[in-house]
């Protein structure tokens, strides 16, 4: 097996005809042994049966049928172990990854890269409020985490045998897949290109998951948000030192003065509301280690015999 297309699916039944019709000839046109590795990640609509309809005319359409939802990253995990290619390339169902790109990939990764990462060029396609929290992401996981995300970069790439067996190396439950593919490093090439709009269906985002999914990248990559307080209690103990010496030495010397009701309700308030925050940020640690030590599986698959050659 040459090249392993993985396509996580939630809700993609009308998608589907136009994901494969387009697909399909391109994979051809490369002259590589191929497989396309659709992970129904728990669908509610007929893209099971759909998917089956396609399978029974072209085998290399295989099946990885899970339990339920799992999610998009814990989905792509499927896949990727189950995919059995020299190269293996990730794509979203809806052609927003265009499969036109496959081709320059590959000859990329023929010519010896390990990575070939897709490059939005700009995105267009995208509503104004995504594109500012995505700019706003990026910086702060791009200063707290390392090893840097690249920008602009999805999950639509090309990896090589190498970077998929590394990336099995990584067992934790949180799968923030850019994370991990960051994480593994190894030297990529890019190739530029242009977004679509969702060919058909709606996003299975919406800002609720988008959130969740930025707290766990920043969350699963960086130990910063955990550090920060200890600077923090650091630098407002010795504000507090400083005062109150002022404070005792002016007593001392001018007597007591009672006025500073409010501010002292005010500083009390504040500095509750940055304890709160901090342990609010230890919460978000603990409820990860919690489900790591758990060590569920991170998928769990409903084999019904639509994987096999
Ligand atoms: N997806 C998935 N499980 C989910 C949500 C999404 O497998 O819980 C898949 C979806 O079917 C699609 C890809 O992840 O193939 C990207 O989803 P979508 O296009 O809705 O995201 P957007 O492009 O809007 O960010
Ligand atoms: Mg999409």
């Amino acid at each position: 097996m040459d090249i392993s297309i993985v396509v996580p699916m939630f809700n993609e039944e009308r998608g589907c005809d136009q994901f494969f019709q387009a697909v399909i000839p391109i994979a051809e046109s490369l002259n590589l042994e191929f497989e396309i590795i659709c992970v129904n990640d728990g669908s509610r609509d007929g893209t099971l049966e759909k998917l089956r309809t396609w399978r029974k005319a072209n085998r290399r359409i295989k099946i990885l049928n899970l339990s339920r939802n799992f999610g998009k990253e814990a989905a792509l995990t499927a896949g990727i172990d189950a995919a059995k290619g020299r190269a293996v390339v990730p794509m979203d169902a809806d052609l927003q990854d265009p499969p036109e790109l496959l081709v320059e990939m590959v000859k990329r990764w023929r010519a010896g890269a390990r990575i070939v990462l897709a490059h939005r060029a700009n995105r267009q396609t995208d509503t104004l409020m995504k594109r500012v929290t995505a700019r706003w992401f990026y910086k702060i996981i791009g200063a707290l985490a390392n090893p840097k995300l690249p920008a602009d970069v999805g999950d639509f790439r090309l990896l090589d045998r190498v970077v998929v067996d590394a990336l099995q190396r990584l067992p934790e439950r949180s799968r923030f897949m850019k994370g991990i593919f960051a994480w593994v490093g190894f030297e990529a090439e890019y190739v530029t290109y242009s977004r679509n709009e969702r060919s058909l269906g709606t996003s299975k985002f919406n800002y609720r998951k988008l959130w969740d999914l930025a707290l766990d990248g920043i969350i699963s990559f960086s130990a910063v948000p955990l550090k920060i307080w200890s600077y923090l209690g650091f630098f407002v103990s010795l504000f507090a030192a400083i005062y109150l010496f002022i404070i005792v030495g002016k007593t001392i010397i001018l007597g007591v003065d009672l006025p500073g009701y409010a501010s002292l309700v005010s500083l009390v308030l504040f500095f509750n509301g940055i304890i709160i925050i901090g342990l609010g940020v230890i919460g978000e640690y603990i409820a990860r280690i919690f489900i790591e030590v758990k060590s569920r599986p991170i998928y769990l698959i409903d084999d019904r015999g639509d994987f096999a050659d």
